[in-house]
Order: C-alpha cells, then sequence, then structure tokens
C-alpha cells in the first residue's frame, strides 16, 4: 500500500487531474453489508481500480479548483502514524496532546498571540469560524448565555463581514441561533475588500435602532479572488467601538510563513481570534483547521463542562486539565496535530512560507500570461495566489462555463468558476506546492483552444 502511494504520488503528473466516474464504476459501491470478510489484497486492488483514479485530483499539480491544498508525502506517513496508534485527543493526560499544545504554542509565535491564548484542531474553518462566533457571542453576553439562550438577555446581536466573505460565516450565525439576517453584509470596494467607512455607517445605524452590534468577520483572503481585507483598520474600528475582532484567514492566514506577503495581513495581530487551515495553503493533509483565540479563559468558559464521567484529578490518566474537549464541541478527537507537527518540523516554516511565496508568484506570471493573450480578459486583481479571468466572447458566460467544463474533463487542468460583478469567470486558484509554469501554460493554451472551439461551434 505504501508503494502504490509513493507511486501515485512520484507519477501523478502522468495522470489525468480529474476523470469523471464511470456509471458501472459508481454501480461496484451499492452492495449489501458484507457479512463475511474479504481478503485485504483484494479491498486494496479495490481501492487502487475503483477510488483512487476517480478522486477529485487536487494533489495534481494541474488542480487549481476551489481552494485545495496538495497534500505530501511527509503528511501521509504521519497519517499512518496516527492511526496506528489511535489516539483520541478529547483530553486525559498524555503525549499525543503534548504535541497539539505544541502546534499552539507555534501559532501564538507565528500571530504575535499572548502564551494566554488558547487553541484547538477542528475539521475547517467552517468549524473555526463558528467556535469564533460562539466565543464572541460569550463575550457579548457573558457566560450565562449557554444556560439561558441567545434571546433571554433581550439582546439583538448584529454581526458584520463583506459580501466577499464565504457562506460558512452566515452559517455560523444561523448554526449559533443568532440568525442569518442578524449578519450584515458589507459591499466591497474596488480591490474586493469589506468598504470600511459604509462598515461604519452599518454600526452607527444599527445602534441607533436599538441592535447591540458585537462582532466583525474580516477575511485574509476572500474565497472568490483571493483579496485581504483591512486588516489593520478593521482592527481600529473593532477597538473603537468594542467589538469582537475575528479572523476567517482560511487559506490566507498562513501567508504569515512568507517574508513577502506577511506584510498584507497587517493587523491580524491584533486580531480576537483566526480561522484558518493546515490543509490549504499549508499543505497537510485533509482534515486538519485550526481556531485560536486571544483570551484563553473566555475560550474554555465558552465550552467546558462538568460531567461526572469527564471528572479531572490530579494524577493518573485524568490530569492534564484543561484538556481539548474543554475548548470546542468535540469531545473524541483524532490526532490531527501529527501530520501538522510532522509537516512544519520536517519541512520547515521557511520552506512551507517559500511555497506560499511561489504561488503567488505563479498567479502573477499567469496575469501576465493572461495580459498578453488578446482573447483572454482578466475578471479581478490578483492579490494573492489566485486568478479570475475569462475568454472573450459574445456569450461569454455560457461559453466560460463550458470551458471551465470542458478543461476538467480533458483531465488536463481544473480550474473552477465563479462570478465576478455578475459574471461567470474562470477561477485559478493555485495552492499546490507541485505547480510549475508548465501547468499554468497547459491551462491556458487549453483555454484558448476550447474557447475558440466552442465559438466556432456557437456555444
Ligand atoms: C476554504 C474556506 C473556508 C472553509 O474552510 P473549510 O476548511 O473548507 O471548512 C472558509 N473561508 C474561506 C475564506 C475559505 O477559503
Amino acid at each position: 500500500m505504501l508503494d502504490d502511494m509513493l507511486d501515485y504520488l512520484e507519477h501523478i503528473r502522468e495522470r489525468p487531474v480529474w476523470q469523471p466516474v464511470p456509471q458501472q464504476v459508481r454501480n461496484l459501491f451499492h452492495e449489501t453489508l458484507p457479512r463475511q470478510p474479504t481478503d485485504l489484497g483484494t479491498v486494496h486492488a479495490s481501492f487502487m481500480r475503483d477510488v483512487l483514479p476517480f478522486a477529485v485530483g487536487n494533489a495534481h499539480p494541474g488542480f487549481m479548483g476551489w481552494v485545495h491544498g496538495g497534500g505530501t508525502p511527509v503528511g501521509m506517513l504521519a497519517e499512518m502514524l496516527a492511526a496506528g496508534l489511535n489516539a483520541n485527543l478529547g483530553g486525559r493526560d498524555q503525549m499525543p496532546i503534548e504535541v497539539e499544545r505544541q502546534v499552539l504554542q507555534w501559532m501564538r509565535e507565528l500571530f504575535g498571540f499572548p502564551v494566554t491564548a488558547s487553541g484547538l484542531f477542528v475539521t475547517g474553518t467552517s468549524m473555526a469560524n463558528l467556535i469564533g462566533v460562539l466565543v464572541a457571542r460569550t463575550a457579548a453576553l457573558g457566560v450565562g448565555v449557554r444556560q439561558q439562550g441567545v434571546a433571554a438577555g433581550g439582546k439583538r446581536l448584529t454581526a458584520y463581514t463583506s459580501a466577499g466573505a464565504h457562506g460558512c460565516i452566515a452559517q455560523a450565525m444561523d448554526l449559533s441561533g443568532l440568525g442569518i439576517d442578524a449578519l450584515r453584509i458589507i459591499p466591497m470596494n474596488d480591490q474586493y475588500q469589506m468598504d470600511t467607512p459604509t462598515l461604519e455607517r452599518a454600526i452607527a445605524a444599527d445602534r441607533s435602532a436599538g441592535f447591540t452590534p458585537f462582532f466583525i468577520a474580516a477575511t485574509a483572503g476572500t474565497v472568490d479572488v483571493g483579496a485581504v481585507d483591512n486588516l489593520d483598520v478593521l482592527a481600529d474600528i473593532a477597538h473603537r467601538e468594542a467589538l469582537w475582532f475575528h479572523v476567517d484567514g482560511a487559506y490566507g492566514a498562513l501567508a504569515m510563513l512568507a517574508p513577502d506577503i506577511a506584510p498584507r495581513l497587517l493587523g491580524i495581530e491584533r486580531a480576537d481570534s483566526i480561522a484558518f487551515d493546515f490543509h490549504k495553503w499549508g499543505q497537510v493533509p485533509y482534515d486538519a483547521g485550526f481556531i485560536l483565540v486571544r483570551d484563553g479563559t473566555l475560550h474554555h468558559s465558552t465550552f467546558a463542562s462538568p460531567a461526572a464521567y469527564l471528572r479531572r484529578e490530579a494524577r493518573g490518566m485524568a490530569g492534564g486539565s484543561p484538556w481539548p474537549c474543554d475548548f470546542g464541541p468535540d469531545l473524541s478527537r483524532g490526532f490531527r496535530a501529527l501530520k501538522t507537527w510532522f509537516t512544519i518540523k520536517v519541512y520547515g516554516a521557511e520552506q512551507l512560507g517559500q511555497v506560499i511565496s511561489g504561488t503567488c508568484a505563479l498567479a502573477q506570471y499567469m496575469k501576465q500570461r493572461i495580459e498578453a493573450m488578446p482573447m483572454l480578459e482578466l475578471m479581478a486583481p490578483v492579490a494573492l495566489n489566485i486568478v479570475c479571468f475569462r475568454y472573450r466572447s459574445d456569450n461569454a458566460d455560457q461559453v466560460n462555463t463550458h470551458i471551465a467544463a470542458a478543461l476538467q474533463e480533458s483531465g488536463i487542468a481544473a480550474p473552477s468558476t465563479t462570478s465576478i460583478d455578475g459574471h461567470v469567470a474562470i477561477r485559478a486558484a493555485i495552492v499546490n506546492h507541485r505547480t510549475h509554469t508548465s501547468d499554468i501554460d497547459a491551462l491556458l493554451l487549453a483555454t484558448l483552444a476550447f474557447g475558440a472551439a466552442a465559438t466556432k461551434t456557437g456555444i
């Protein structure tokens, strides 16, 4: 199995990025519950034949869809060790939790947070943003909100984010019981950043209408175009208005590792909480999200609970309090910290930062190539590693939707699409450490070919 996976990664360039799943392969996975054992080799062969070739392909250098990390062999091997140990990191006195605390310590250092800051591995930034909203809610309403619910105090909390924010911010408002209507969507300026004068007016209007503003969710690396909100100005506003300042840095926050990109995140060190993923720009295999909270005591009092079967002791295995389960909704938790610890130790922060800088440099290369191709048109500024463009055509939305699907089906490259100012854009998010200029060229040349063919056949 190890040989197969190492071969897979070594020769991934020779494979299509993605290929559609044939119906007969899908049908193989409609069998009934196997009552009898199957030989391990047979099951492994089925994996190699029926599953592996039909993955989404984000380990491939030509994959530039959405914002997916590429993973590494080091992360893969660490996952094997973690699974062999079968550690449960909910709590108790054990060294695996010290590994998680080590990563937390590194993240405090990276973001300039105090030693009292807390942090927790979670599935991804969707969960990390939810935890951010819940801790901010406790800050605004007091710990009693856990018992009495958000309606009891009669305060109507409002939160603020930009039109470029990820949908999971609204979802966090929904899941926390505050409601999506309580999230004010602030328009973006011409750099696709939250428009701060509009934000200030929205906060003032809400205060005079009897609402209680409590939360600003900034974005460091928007999912559509890779814009970074003006974090320092937002930190000023949050400070002046006494609001919680949260940063959704799902992929962008780790740009702190790259000396040439980090200055663009100025102000992130002033956040009350930061949500981010190691599984995107950090190249750690899925899944590995993280929430960092400045006020560790408040974070603890948002989640800790006194269940008798989780009693802490001064000695024995029930020591080591506080436990990770005191900082989030999960009790049983896997050893996500190990693959992250291995990745950071083996490659080192500098090399991980160079990967991040490298993908931004590739995005600038792609931008220049697009500007030199008369049939292509750039759709948004290239702030980090995301390039939105389209093929020029009378029927541009339809043609570009077709081109993106044709690229994916060709196996040459896999961009995704988004909507920029109401128009369909082909979107390349360069995240993978394996991607080179030749992959960018292949994507653009195939775009020209599919675009010309589509125009000729009148799609
Ligand atoms: C990817 C992303 C998310 C969601 O993170 P998951 O790890 O997929 O849950 C949230 N916000 C932004 C800006 C993202 O890029």
